[in-house]
Protein backbone atom coordinates (compact mmCIF):
# COMPACT_ATOMS: atom_id res chain seq x y z
CA UNK A 1 0.00 0.00 0.00
CA UNK A 2 1.05 3.38 -0.87
CA UNK A 3 -0.07 6.45 0.58
CA UNK A 4 1.50 10.25 0.12
CA UNK A 5 2.93 11.95 3.37
CA UNK A 6 2.56 15.01 3.87
CA UNK A 7 5.49 15.10 5.71
CA UNK A 8 8.33 13.69 2.74
CA UNK A 9 5.75 15.22 0.19
CA UNK A 10 6.06 12.09 -1.27
CA UNK A 11 3.98 8.92 -2.05
CA UNK A 12 5.66 6.39 0.03
CA UNK A 13 5.15 2.98 0.81
CA UNK A 14 3.56 2.56 3.58
CA UNK A 15 5.34 0.21 6.24
CA UNK A 16 3.40 0.32 9.37
CA UNK A 17 6.00 -0.14 13.02
CA UNK A 18 4.54 -3.45 13.72
CA UNK A 19 3.32 -5.42 11.48
CA UNK A 20 -0.34 -6.23 11.18
CA UNK A 21 -1.24 -3.17 13.34
CA UNK A 22 -1.50 0.28 12.82
CA UNK A 23 -2.01 3.17 15.62
CA UNK A 24 -4.05 5.94 13.53
CA UNK A 25 -4.83 9.76 15.61
CA UNK A 26 -7.37 11.89 13.64
CA UNK A 27 -7.98 15.70 14.75
CA UNK A 28 -11.11 15.54 15.65
CA UNK A 29 -13.62 18.57 15.93
CA UNK A 30 -14.05 21.75 18.19
CA UNK A 31 -17.53 21.49 19.74
CA UNK A 32 -18.32 25.25 19.15
CA UNK A 33 -20.92 24.63 16.73
CA UNK A 34 -22.42 22.32 14.68
CA UNK A 35 -20.27 20.00 12.07
CA UNK A 36 -20.25 21.06 8.63
CA UNK A 37 -19.63 18.60 5.62
CA UNK A 38 -16.41 19.75 4.87
CA UNK A 39 -15.42 18.44 8.65
CA UNK A 40 -17.17 15.41 7.84
CA UNK A 41 -14.84 14.99 4.42
CA UNK A 42 -11.81 15.09 6.54
CA UNK A 43 -13.27 12.21 9.17
CA UNK A 44 -14.65 9.91 6.38
CA UNK A 45 -11.34 10.15 4.68
CA UNK A 46 -10.24 8.91 8.11
CA UNK A 47 -12.78 6.35 7.97
CA UNK A 48 -12.37 4.97 4.57
CA UNK A 49 -8.49 4.77 5.36
CA UNK A 50 -9.09 2.94 8.05
CA UNK A 51 -12.18 0.32 7.00
CA UNK A 52 -9.65 -0.56 4.22
CA UNK A 53 -6.57 -1.29 6.48
CA UNK A 54 -9.01 -3.29 8.56
CA UNK A 55 -10.24 -5.13 4.66
CA UNK A 56 -6.69 -5.70 4.54
CA UNK A 57 -6.55 -8.00 7.92
CA UNK A 58 -4.93 -4.90 9.73
CA UNK A 59 -5.85 -4.42 13.28
CA UNK A 60 -6.35 -0.31 13.76
CA UNK A 61 -6.39 1.49 16.98
CA UNK A 62 -8.12 4.79 15.74
CA UNK A 63 -8.24 7.67 18.40
CA UNK A 64 -9.92 10.94 17.25
CA UNK A 65 -10.33 13.96 19.94
CA UNK A 66 -12.43 15.91 20.73
CA UNK A 67 -11.30 20.02 21.23
CA UNK A 68 -13.39 21.25 24.08
CA UNK A 69 -11.10 24.07 25.22
CA UNK A 70 -7.89 26.09 24.01
CA UNK A 71 -8.72 26.38 20.11
CA UNK A 72 -8.76 30.58 19.46
CA UNK A 73 -10.27 31.84 16.46
CA UNK A 74 -6.84 32.64 15.02
CA UNK A 75 -5.71 28.83 15.20
CA UNK A 76 -2.76 30.06 16.75
CA UNK A 77 -2.63 32.32 20.05
CA UNK A 78 -4.82 35.15 19.14
CA UNK A 79 -8.44 35.93 19.69
CA UNK A 80 -11.30 34.57 21.40
CA UNK A 81 -11.42 30.88 22.26
CA UNK A 82 -13.79 29.62 19.90
CA UNK A 83 -16.16 27.85 23.04
CA UNK A 84 -16.23 30.44 25.01
CA UNK A 85 -17.09 32.84 22.70
CA UNK A 86 -20.00 30.65 21.74
CA UNK A 87 -21.02 30.08 25.42
CA UNK A 88 -21.08 33.92 25.90
CA UNK A 89 -23.05 34.37 22.71
CA UNK A 90 -25.51 31.86 24.04
CA UNK A 91 -25.26 32.75 27.72
CA UNK A 92 -24.66 29.23 28.41
CA UNK A 93 -21.60 27.39 29.92
CA UNK A 94 -19.18 26.66 27.71
CA UNK A 95 -19.50 22.53 28.85
CA UNK A 96 -22.59 22.93 28.06
CA UNK A 97 -22.23 24.22 25.10
CA UNK A 98 -19.47 21.64 24.37
CA UNK A 99 -21.87 18.47 25.19
CA UNK A 100 -24.64 20.25 22.54
CA UNK A 101 -21.99 19.86 19.57
CA UNK A 102 -20.39 16.79 20.46
CA UNK A 103 -24.29 15.31 20.77
CA UNK A 104 -24.33 16.78 17.50
CA UNK A 105 -21.08 15.62 15.74
CA UNK A 106 -21.73 11.90 17.36
CA UNK A 107 -25.41 11.89 15.71
CA UNK A 108 -23.86 12.95 12.79
CA UNK A 109 -20.81 10.45 13.11
CA UNK A 110 -23.71 7.88 13.23
CA UNK A 111 -25.62 8.81 10.14
CA UNK A 112 -22.78 8.52 8.27
CA UNK A 113 -22.14 5.21 9.25
CA UNK A 114 -18.42 6.81 10.32
CA UNK A 115 -17.23 3.42 12.55
CA UNK A 116 -16.22 5.01 16.08
CA UNK A 117 -12.74 5.15 16.84
CA UNK A 118 -11.43 3.36 19.99
CA UNK A 119 -11.86 6.39 21.97
CA UNK A 120 -12.55 9.79 21.48
CA UNK A 121 -10.89 11.71 23.98
CA UNK A 122 -11.57 15.18 25.28
CA UNK A 123 -9.33 18.01 26.10
CA UNK A 124 -10.90 19.02 29.42
CA UNK A 125 -10.47 15.62 30.98
CA UNK A 126 -6.78 15.50 30.03
CA UNK A 127 -5.52 18.33 31.65
CA UNK A 128 -3.00 16.59 33.94
CA UNK A 129 -1.49 14.71 30.82
CA UNK A 130 -0.70 17.86 29.17
CA UNK A 131 0.76 19.35 32.50
CA UNK A 132 3.15 16.79 32.75
CA UNK A 133 4.23 17.24 28.82
CA UNK A 134 4.59 20.84 29.54
CA UNK A 135 6.32 20.08 32.47
CA UNK A 136 9.09 17.82 30.24
CA UNK A 137 9.26 20.43 27.65
CA UNK A 138 10.62 23.54 30.20
CA UNK A 139 12.72 20.81 32.14
CA UNK A 140 14.38 19.91 28.81
CA UNK A 141 14.70 23.81 27.96
CA UNK A 142 12.07 23.75 24.95
CA UNK A 143 9.74 25.73 27.12
CA UNK A 144 9.95 28.75 29.29
CA UNK A 145 8.06 30.57 31.52
CA UNK A 146 6.64 34.14 31.65
CA UNK A 147 4.61 35.32 34.05
CA UNK A 148 1.85 32.90 34.50
CA UNK A 149 2.03 31.14 30.58
CA UNK A 150 4.25 29.01 28.89
CA UNK A 151 5.84 29.44 25.51
CA UNK A 152 7.18 26.60 23.22
CA UNK A 153 10.38 28.28 22.10
CA UNK A 154 10.49 27.41 18.37
CA UNK A 155 13.76 28.32 17.83
CA UNK A 156 15.22 25.11 20.31
CA UNK A 157 13.97 22.76 17.87
CA UNK A 158 16.02 22.39 14.94
CA UNK A 159 13.09 20.64 12.64
CA UNK A 160 10.43 23.71 12.92
CA UNK A 161 9.20 23.76 9.74
CA UNK A 162 9.85 20.45 8.67
CA UNK A 163 5.71 19.42 7.98
CA UNK A 164 4.56 22.63 6.42
CA UNK A 165 7.86 23.68 4.69
CA UNK A 166 7.12 27.47 6.80
CA UNK A 167 10.63 27.63 8.03
CA UNK A 168 11.35 30.39 10.59
CA UNK A 169 13.28 32.49 8.81
CA UNK A 170 9.97 32.29 5.96
CA UNK A 171 7.64 33.41 8.82
CA UNK A 172 9.61 35.86 10.02
CA UNK A 173 9.51 37.45 6.81
CA UNK A 174 5.95 37.81 6.61
CA UNK A 175 5.91 37.90 10.08
CA UNK A 176 2.82 40.28 11.43
CA UNK A 177 3.91 42.77 13.97
CA UNK A 178 4.03 41.10 17.21
CA UNK A 179 2.33 42.10 19.92
CA UNK A 180 2.49 39.70 22.56
CA UNK A 181 6.25 41.22 24.28
CA UNK A 182 6.45 38.07 26.11
CA UNK A 183 7.24 35.59 23.15
CA UNK A 184 11.04 35.75 22.93
CA UNK A 185 10.36 35.02 19.14
CA UNK A 186 7.30 35.62 17.17
CA UNK A 187 6.32 32.18 16.42
CA UNK A 188 6.50 30.92 19.89
CA UNK A 189 3.33 29.16 20.96
CA UNK A 190 1.58 29.17 23.78
CA UNK A 191 1.31 26.14 25.68
CA UNK A 192 -0.68 27.25 28.98
CA UNK A 193 -2.33 30.65 29.19
CA UNK A 194 -3.04 32.93 31.71
CA UNK A 195 -6.69 34.65 31.54
CA UNK A 196 -8.29 35.48 34.55
CA UNK A 197 -11.44 35.74 32.60
CA UNK A 198 -11.39 32.85 30.49
CA UNK A 199 -14.82 30.51 31.64
CA UNK A 200 -12.44 27.34 32.00
CA UNK A 201 -9.59 27.57 34.03
CA UNK A 202 -7.38 24.51 35.35
CA UNK A 203 -4.73 25.11 38.42
CA UNK A 204 -1.23 24.47 37.06
CA UNK A 205 2.30 24.66 38.30
CA UNK A 206 1.82 28.52 36.93
CA UNK A 207 -1.01 29.13 38.71
CA UNK A 208 -4.62 29.19 36.82
CA UNK A 209 -5.38 28.98 33.19
CA UNK A 210 -6.18 26.60 30.32
CA UNK A 211 -4.12 25.05 27.72
CA UNK A 212 -3.07 25.81 24.33
CA UNK A 213 -5.00 23.68 21.45
CA UNK A 214 -1.49 21.82 19.85
CA UNK A 215 -0.76 20.48 23.33
CA UNK A 216 -3.99 18.91 23.49
CA UNK A 217 -3.29 16.72 20.64
CA UNK A 218 0.21 15.90 21.49
CA UNK A 219 -0.71 14.95 25.03
CA UNK A 220 -3.78 12.23 24.27
CA UNK A 221 -2.17 10.75 21.32
CA UNK A 222 0.83 10.01 23.02
CA UNK A 223 -1.42 8.65 26.47
CA UNK A 224 -3.51 6.26 24.07
CA UNK A 225 -0.99 5.56 20.92
CA UNK A 226 2.11 5.82 22.58
CA UNK A 227 4.97 8.55 21.59
CA UNK A 228 5.85 7.51 18.25
CA UNK A 229 2.62 5.87 16.21
CA UNK A 230 1.81 5.19 12.02
CA UNK A 231 -0.75 8.03 10.71
CA UNK A 232 -1.84 11.25 11.86
CA UNK A 233 -4.58 12.77 9.76
CA UNK A 234 -6.63 15.91 9.80
CA UNK A 235 -7.93 18.85 7.44
CA UNK A 236 -5.49 20.82 4.94
CA UNK A 237 -5.59 23.37 7.68
CA UNK A 238 -4.37 21.85 10.09
CA UNK A 239 -0.60 21.10 8.62
CA UNK A 240 0.58 24.78 10.01
CA UNK A 241 0.52 25.71 12.49
CA UNK A 242 -1.20 22.76 14.35
CA UNK A 243 0.52 19.80 13.66
CA UNK A 244 3.85 21.63 13.05
CA UNK A 245 3.26 22.60 16.84
CA UNK A 246 2.18 19.26 17.60
CA UNK A 247 5.75 17.86 16.30
CA UNK A 248 7.45 20.14 17.65
CA UNK A 249 6.33 19.62 21.60
CA UNK A 250 5.89 16.07 20.92
CA UNK A 251 9.51 15.24 19.28
CA UNK A 252 11.08 17.61 21.90
CA UNK A 253 9.29 15.73 24.85
CA UNK A 254 10.06 12.09 23.80
CA UNK A 255 13.39 12.24 21.70
CA UNK A 256 11.17 10.19 19.29
CA UNK A 257 9.48 10.13 15.69
CA UNK A 258 6.30 11.27 16.62
CA UNK A 259 3.99 10.03 13.20
CA UNK A 260 5.36 8.30 10.47
CA UNK A 261 2.67 9.19 7.88
CA UNK A 262 0.62 12.68 7.50
CA UNK A 263 -2.14 12.25 5.63
CA UNK A 264 -4.02 15.96 4.94
CA UNK A 265 -7.38 15.91 3.29
CA UNK A 266 -8.36 18.71 0.94
CA UNK A 267 -10.70 20.63 1.50
CA UNK A 268 -14.52 20.30 0.72
CA UNK A 269 -15.15 24.04 -1.00
CA UNK A 270 -18.97 25.49 -1.96
CA UNK A 271 -19.34 27.73 -5.01
CA UNK A 272 -15.80 27.70 -5.07
CA UNK A 273 -14.64 28.53 -1.51
CA UNK A 274 -13.58 26.67 1.35
CA UNK A 275 -16.97 25.67 3.47
CA UNK A 276 -16.35 27.20 6.53
CA UNK A 277 -18.00 28.70 9.76
CA UNK A 278 -16.05 31.50 9.39
CA UNK A 279 -17.90 31.84 5.96
CA UNK A 280 -21.35 30.97 6.98
CA UNK A 281 -21.73 28.96 3.91
CA UNK A 282 -22.00 25.52 5.36
CA UNK A 283 -24.55 22.62 5.11
CA UNK A 284 -24.92 20.20 7.76
CA UNK A 285 -25.63 16.28 7.77
CA UNK A 286 -28.93 16.95 9.27
CA UNK A 287 -29.56 19.73 7.03
CA UNK A 288 -29.12 17.70 4.12
CA UNK A 289 -30.93 14.86 5.60
CA UNK A 290 -34.02 17.48 6.67
CA UNK A 291 -33.75 18.40 2.77
CA UNK A 292 -34.47 15.09 1.77
CA UNK A 293 -31.07 13.57 0.42
CA UNK A 294 -30.16 9.98 1.89
CA UNK A 295 -27.68 9.70 4.33
CA UNK A 296 -25.98 7.27 2.38
CA UNK A 297 -25.77 9.22 -0.40
CA UNK A 298 -23.91 12.12 1.52
CA UNK A 299 -21.16 9.71 2.91
CA UNK A 300 -21.04 8.66 -0.83
CA UNK A 301 -20.05 11.87 -2.35
CA UNK A 302 -18.20 12.92 0.45
CA UNK A 303 -15.83 9.68 -0.25
CA UNK A 304 -16.22 9.41 -3.78
CA UNK A 305 -13.61 11.95 -5.01
CA UNK A 306 -9.74 11.54 -4.38
CA UNK A 307 -8.48 13.15 -0.42
CA UNK A 308 -5.67 15.18 -2.13
CA UNK A 309 -7.59 17.13 -4.56
CA UNK A 310 -10.38 19.43 -3.53
CA UNK A 311 -14.13 18.70 -3.75
CA UNK A 312 -16.37 20.84 -4.93
CA UNK A 313 -19.87 20.30 -3.04
CA UNK A 314 -23.38 20.41 -5.29
CA UNK A 315 -26.63 18.82 -4.58
CA UNK A 316 -26.23 17.54 -8.64
CA UNK A 317 -23.38 15.46 -6.73
CA UNK A 318 -25.41 14.18 -4.29
CA UNK A 319 -27.98 13.17 -6.40
CA UNK A 320 -25.38 11.45 -8.55
CA UNK A 321 -24.87 9.20 -5.41
CA UNK A 322 -28.22 8.21 -4.88
CA UNK A 323 -28.63 7.15 -8.41
CA UNK A 324 -25.13 5.24 -7.78
CA UNK A 325 -26.44 3.68 -4.80
CA UNK A 326 -29.64 2.82 -6.46
CA UNK A 327 -27.45 0.51 -9.08
CA UNK A 328 -26.01 -1.33 -6.38
CA UNK A 329 -28.73 -2.04 -4.26
CA UNK A 330 -30.49 -3.28 -7.63
CA UNK A 331 -28.13 -5.47 -8.30
CA UNK A 332 -27.94 -6.76 -4.61
CA UNK A 333 -31.77 -7.45 -4.70
CA UNK A 334 -31.22 -9.23 -7.94
CA UNK A 335 -28.98 -11.43 -6.81
CA UNK A 336 -30.61 -12.30 -3.38
CA UNK A 337 -34.00 -13.24 -5.34
CA UNK A 338 -31.30 -15.66 -7.43
CA UNK A 339 -29.35 -17.18 -4.18
CA UNK A 340 -33.57 -17.32 -2.71
CA UNK A 341 -35.04 -19.00 -6.15
CA UNK A 342 -32.62 -20.61 -7.93
CA UNK A 343 -31.41 -24.33 -8.30
CA UNK A 344 -28.09 -25.05 -5.89
CA UNK A 345 -24.54 -25.99 -7.94
CA UNK A 346 -20.73 -25.23 -8.18
CA UNK A 347 -19.32 -22.03 -8.80
CA UNK A 348 -18.30 -22.03 -12.15
CA UNK A 349 -14.41 -20.62 -12.89
CA UNK A 350 -16.00 -17.57 -15.06
CA UNK A 351 -17.84 -16.26 -11.45
CA UNK A 352 -14.60 -17.39 -9.54
CA UNK A 353 -12.14 -15.23 -12.00
CA UNK A 354 -15.19 -12.19 -11.75
CA UNK A 355 -15.56 -11.99 -8.01
CA UNK A 356 -11.47 -12.60 -7.38
CA UNK A 357 -10.58 -10.13 -10.02
CA UNK A 358 -12.94 -7.31 -8.56
CA UNK A 359 -11.80 -7.67 -4.91
CA UNK A 360 -7.80 -7.85 -6.12
CA UNK A 361 -8.28 -4.98 -8.85
CA UNK A 362 -10.44 -2.94 -5.49
CA UNK A 363 -7.54 -3.63 -3.32
CA UNK A 364 -4.89 -2.33 -5.55
CA UNK A 365 -7.01 0.71 -6.19
CA UNK A 366 -6.84 1.71 -2.95
CA UNK A 367 -3.85 0.68 -2.35
CA UNK A 368 -2.53 3.67 -4.80
CA UNK A 369 -3.05 6.69 -2.28
CA UNK A 370 -6.96 5.40 -2.05
CA UNK A 371 -7.42 5.98 -5.68
CA UNK A 372 -11.27 5.91 -4.70
CA UNK A 373 -12.32 6.59 -8.69
CA UNK A 374 -10.43 3.67 -9.22
CA UNK A 375 -12.00 1.60 -6.56
CA UNK A 376 -15.43 2.97 -7.68
CA UNK A 377 -15.17 1.93 -11.19
CA UNK A 378 -13.90 -1.63 -10.28
CA UNK A 379 -16.81 -1.68 -8.48
CA UNK A 380 -19.62 -0.56 -11.09
CA UNK A 381 -17.97 -3.01 -13.58
CA UNK A 382 -18.54 -5.70 -11.64
CA UNK A 383 -21.80 -5.14 -10.96
CA UNK A 384 -22.36 -4.76 -14.59
CA UNK A 385 -21.15 -7.95 -14.91
CA UNK A 386 -22.92 -9.31 -12.67
CA UNK A 387 -25.97 -8.38 -13.29
CA UNK A 388 -25.52 -10.00 -17.17
CA UNK A 389 -24.57 -13.23 -15.63
CA UNK A 390 -26.78 -16.29 -15.21
CA UNK A 391 -25.90 -17.85 -12.34
CA UNK A 392 -26.92 -20.77 -9.40
CA UNK A 393 -27.81 -19.67 -5.98
CA UNK A 394 -24.18 -20.70 -4.98
CA UNK A 395 -22.61 -18.40 -7.15
CA UNK A 396 -25.02 -15.59 -6.43
CA UNK A 397 -23.78 -15.91 -3.22
CA UNK A 398 -20.32 -15.12 -3.64
CA UNK A 399 -21.37 -12.49 -5.43
CA UNK A 400 -22.92 -10.94 -2.63
CA UNK A 401 -20.48 -11.72 -0.48
CA UNK A 402 -17.85 -9.45 -2.95
CA UNK A 403 -20.51 -6.31 -2.53
CA UNK A 404 -20.46 -7.13 1.29
CA UNK A 405 -16.68 -7.14 1.23
CA UNK A 406 -16.02 -3.86 -0.95
CA UNK A 407 -19.31 -2.16 1.20
CA UNK A 408 -16.88 -2.86 4.43
CA UNK A 409 -15.06 -0.19 2.91
CA UNK A 410 -17.48 2.00 1.68
CA UNK A 411 -19.93 1.99 3.63
CA UNK A 412 -22.94 3.10 2.23
CA UNK A 413 -24.82 -0.19 1.64
CA UNK A 414 -24.71 -0.56 5.58
CA UNK A 415 -25.66 3.00 5.98
CA UNK A 416 -29.09 2.84 4.03
CA UNK A 417 -32.12 3.47 6.34
CA UNK A 418 -33.21 0.57 7.93
CA UNK A 419 -36.71 1.86 8.94
CA UNK A 420 -39.28 -0.23 7.47
CA UNK A 421 -41.83 1.86 5.50
CA UNK A 422 -45.08 1.21 6.56
CA UNK A 423 -46.09 -0.21 2.85
CA UNK A 424 -43.53 -2.64 3.68
CA UNK A 425 -44.84 -3.79 6.97
CA UNK A 426 -48.15 -4.05 5.01
CA UNK A 427 -47.09 -6.22 2.92
CA UNK A 428 -45.09 -8.31 5.20
CA UNK A 429 -48.88 -8.76 6.90
CA UNK A 430 -50.38 -9.58 3.94
CA UNK A 431 -47.29 -12.71 3.05
CA UNK A 432 -47.87 -13.84 7.06
CA UNK A 433 -52.08 -14.08 6.25
CA UNK A 434 -50.90 -15.78 2.89
CA UNK A 435 -49.03 -18.23 4.54
CA UNK A 436 -51.02 -19.05 7.25
CA UNK A 437 -53.99 -19.84 4.50
CA UNK A 438 -51.18 -21.98 2.89
CA UNK A 439 -51.94 -20.23 -0.09
CA UNK A 440 -47.98 -20.36 -1.00
CA UNK A 441 -48.53 -18.38 -4.64
CA UNK A 442 -49.86 -15.73 -2.82
CA UNK A 443 -47.03 -15.20 -0.71
CA UNK A 444 -44.56 -15.74 -3.32
CA UNK A 445 -45.59 -13.00 -5.10
CA UNK A 446 -46.06 -10.50 -1.86
CA UNK A 447 -42.11 -11.45 -1.17
CA UNK A 448 -41.30 -10.86 -4.66
CA UNK A 449 -42.94 -7.23 -4.39
CA UNK A 450 -41.06 -6.60 -0.85
CA UNK A 451 -37.88 -7.38 -2.45
CA UNK A 452 -38.78 -5.04 -6.09
CA UNK A 453 -38.80 -2.27 -3.55
CA UNK A 454 -35.64 -2.96 -2.02
CA UNK A 455 -36.86 -5.32 1.63
CA UNK A 456 -36.26 -8.89 2.01
CA UNK A 457 -38.82 -10.85 4.64
CA UNK A 458 -37.27 -13.73 6.22
CA UNK A 459 -39.12 -16.41 8.68
CA UNK A 460 -38.43 -16.80 11.92
CA UNK A 461 -38.65 -19.36 14.22
CA UNK A 462 -41.77 -19.62 16.31
CA UNK A 463 -43.98 -18.45 13.22
CA UNK A 464 -42.45 -15.09 13.21
CA UNK A 465 -41.07 -13.06 10.30
CA UNK A 466 -38.00 -10.23 10.02
CA UNK A 467 -38.12 -7.49 7.82
CA UNK A 468 -34.65 -6.06 6.31
CA UNK A 469 -33.23 -3.99 4.02
CA UNK A 470 -31.92 -6.10 0.96
CA UNK A 471 -27.95 -6.90 1.16
CA UNK A 472 -28.45 -6.01 5.34
CA UNK A 473 -26.83 -8.63 6.89
P1 LIG B 1 -12.47 22.05 13.55
O1 LIG B 1 -13.80 21.63 14.12
O2 LIG B 1 -12.44 23.42 13.02
O3 LIG B 1 -11.34 21.79 14.54
O4 LIG B 1 -12.21 21.10 12.28
C1 LIG B 1 -12.31 19.70 12.32
C2 LIG B 1 -11.61 19.11 11.11
O5 LIG B 1 -12.27 19.47 9.89
C3 LIG B 1 -10.17 19.56 10.96
O6 LIG B 1 -9.37 18.42 10.66
C4 LIG B 1 -10.21 20.54 9.79
O7 LIG B 1 -8.99 20.58 9.11
C5 LIG B 1 -11.31 19.92 8.94
N1 LIG B 1 -11.98 20.88 8.01
C6 LIG B 1 -12.47 22.10 8.30
N2 LIG B 1 -13.06 22.67 7.21
C7 LIG B 1 -12.94 21.78 6.20
C8 LIG B 1 -13.35 21.75 4.82
N3 LIG B 1 -14.02 22.76 4.25
N4 LIG B 1 -13.05 20.66 4.08
C9 LIG B 1 -12.38 19.60 4.65
N5 LIG B 1 -11.98 19.57 5.92
C10 LIG B 1 -12.25 20.62 6.72
ZN1 LIG C 1 -5.38 18.09 16.66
Amino acid sequence: MKLYNTLTRKIEKFKPLQQGKVGMYSCGPTVYSHPHIGNFRSFLVADLLKRFLEFKGIKVTHIMNITDVGHLVDDADEGADKLEEAAKKQKKDPLEIAKVYTDSFLQASKLLNIKPPDKYPKATEHIKEMIDMIKILIDKGYAYVVGNNVYYDVTKFANYGQLSGNTLDDLNAGARIEINEEKKHPQDFALWKHDPKHLQQWDSPWGKGFPGWHIECSAMSSKYLGAEFDIHTGGEDNIFPHHECEIAQSEAASGKKFVHYWLHTRFLLFDGEKMSKSKGNLYTIQELIEKGFKKNAIRYSLISSHYRQNYNFTFDGLKAAEQAIDKIQQCVIRLEDIRKTAKQGKISEQVQKLFSDCLAEFDNALSDDLNISKALAVCFDFIREANKSDMNSAEASALLDTISKIDSVLGVLEAADTEVPENIKELAEKRKAAKLNKDWKAADAVRAEILAQGWTVEDTPGGGYRVKRAGEV
